[in-house]
């Protein structure tokens, strides 16, 4: 019998642990490989790991992580209902006036870890991927991807899901304050009802793409 998901990304979760594939290998703390349900048919995929991700090695557990939960309980959903990773698995950061910074992962960064995050993407076949903040929409979605107007628009062109959109990063809507703070959090709230009907659509449809069979 084949490998259930959850053991093959043990095991790639494993061999990206040692990973030193780019430079953020150097100052990073701990490989954030990405957590939750491994037959999930919805996928979050942020930027990459800050400091407290660095620190414990879990993706999404800092402000924003707790922003990302409140819009999916919002929804009827917890983590044990998606899988959440990012399209880089190492803290990028520089330092800045003698303090450690998060710094946005350059395209070099990016294409290496694409060694995990494509494989990963290829165990769990979700049928729907959100893309968290415009950097993961650059990579999966299309380049030069404008976040404010784009988000909530659904693409069927990607080799790792039936369909994809992209949302507001949740670290992203914590800058904004007053109604802005407001508008924006609603926009990822409804963006992620609108994934999770996706989902219910989707499971109605037949097959599209070989990556499915
Ligand atoms: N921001 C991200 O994009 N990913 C995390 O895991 C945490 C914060």
């Amino acid at each position: 019998m084949a490998d259930s998901n959850e053991i093959r990304l043990a095991g790639l979760a494993e061999q990206a642990s040692v990973c030193t594939a780019c430079d953020l290998s150097a100052t990073r703390t701990k490989v954030v490989f990405g957590e939750g349900n491994p037959e999930a048919p919805l996928v979050f995929v942020g930027e990459g790991p800050g400091q407290h991700e660095d620190a414990t090695g879990r993706p999404f557990v800092g402000r924003a992580g707790a922003l990302l939960d409140e819009c999916l309980n919002e929804n009827g959903m917890t983590r044990k209902h998606v899988y959440i990773c990012n399209i880089v698995k190492c803290r990028a950061c520089i330092v800045e006036a003698g303090r450690i910074q998060n710094r946005a992962p350059r395209y070099d960064e990016v294409e290496a870890c694409s060694r995990w995050l494509v494989p990963q993407l290829s165990i769990i076949k979700p049928l729907i991927v959100v893309c968290l903040g415009s950097p993961s929409a650059n990579a999966l979605i299309h380049k030069n991807f404008r976040i404010m107007q784009e988000r909530g628009q659904w693409f069927d062109t990607s080799p790792y899901c039936r369909y994809i959109t992209a949302a507001l990063h949740p670290a992203f809507i914590l800058r904004q304050e007053g109604p802005s703070y407001d508008a924006y959090r609603r926009l990822l709230v409804d963006d992620i009802a609108s994934a999770r009907r996706k989902v219910i659509e989707a499971k109605k449809e037949p097959p599209k793409t070989l990556f499915e069979l």
